[in-house]
């Protein structure tokens, strides 16, 4: 399997296209470029995700919202509150995302962990989409695998600096998906949703502060439920110099971060996958690396 024993998924199309943009969705190529160089990922552990298909899409999003990607019959205020351009590159690279995700959770029940490099659309809601997010991968990774009776229970735990207000709305009411969200309070999304378990978190919260906080609710959660499947949503914007977040982690300090969600699945036997989610830094270096360090996290957990 290579140097790990996990797998990443990734594919050139995760790329969105979306020109000069504050979403640097080069990211992802530049990541798989560092895991590369680092010698945690070659050929023999890279999955190639295809594109989530329709069916797959339709597990969480309204026949509306599908449509109005994959067929573009897409208006001009849904556009609008995606905040990003619209192009068939843009909706296939989020297909391509999905399909990592589909493959990251499978991978992760064989395996015990995988790591997809890139998904993590945490925004995007059953009937429409925001915030950068079209296709909530994660949520249809969750789905396609509970339809295919592999898992009957998953916990999405989000430490994105923003709300996973998008995956509150999908698994409202569902008692088979439980949703975990550490973000800054005063952010977006303004109006926020109803995780089944909300930590909000004052502006300019630092590492001790932000690590216990999450410390208990990961304490909190694994007492409410034990699922099949871990979903990791590890935004990496709570880093200090992030442009759309206002909290002040530090490089370690969001490692430790990483540390802590993945050491609280895999001390309880329970498989994890692992997505991205956001990464504004002022210096895109910073945002390779704070990813590239979520993998070496990954890595220094599976090997402990
Ligand atoms: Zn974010």
């Amino acid at each position: 399997m290579g140097n790990v024993p996990f797998h990443f998924s990734y594919h050139p199309s995760y790329n969105l296209r979306l020109g000069d943009h504050v979403f640097p969705s080069v990211k992802f190529e530049r990541i798989r470029e560092e895991l590369e160089k680092r010698g945690l990922l070659s050929e023999a552990n890279l999955l190639k995700p295809v594109q989530a298909t329709r069916e797959q899409v339709m597990l969480v999003h309204s026949p509306d919202w599908v449509a109005a990607l994959m067929d573009g019959t897409i208006r001009y205020d849904q556009v609008m509150r995606l905040e990003i351009p619209y192009s068939r590159p843009m909706v296939e690279g989020f297909l391509y995302h999905t399909g990592g995700s589909i493959e990251a959770a499978r991978a992760a029940l064989r395996d015990g962990a995988a790591f997809n490099i890139g998904g993590g659309f945490h925004h995007a809601f059953g009937g429409h989409g925001e915030g950068f997010c079209a296709i909530h991968d994660v949520a249809v990774a969750v789905r396609v695998l509970q339809e295919e009776k592999a898992i009957k229970t998953a916990m999405v735990i989000d430490t994105d600096v923003h709300q996973g207000n998008g995956t509150a709305g999908i698994f409202a009411g569902d008692h088979s998906v439980f949703t975990l969200s550490i973000h800054q309070r005063d952010n977006y999304p303004y109006e926020k949703q109803t995780s089944d378990l909300d930590i909000e978190l004052d502006d300019g919260i630092g590492d001790l502060e932000y690590l216990s906080a999450l410390q208990a609710g990961l304490e909190e959660a694994f007492s409410r439920m034990q699922p099949a499947l871990v979903a990791y949503v590890a935004g990496s914007d709570p880093y200090e110099q992030d442009k759309l977040g206002g909290l002040q982690l530090t490089m370690g300090g969001m490692m430790e971060r990483d540390l802590l969600v993945m050491r609280a699945a895999r001390s309880r036997g329970i498989p994890i996958f692992v997505t991205l989610a956001g990464g504004y830094a002022v210096k895109l270096e910073d945002t390779v690396a704070l990813h590239t360090n979520t993998a070496l996290a990954l890595a220094a957990t599976m090997t402990a």
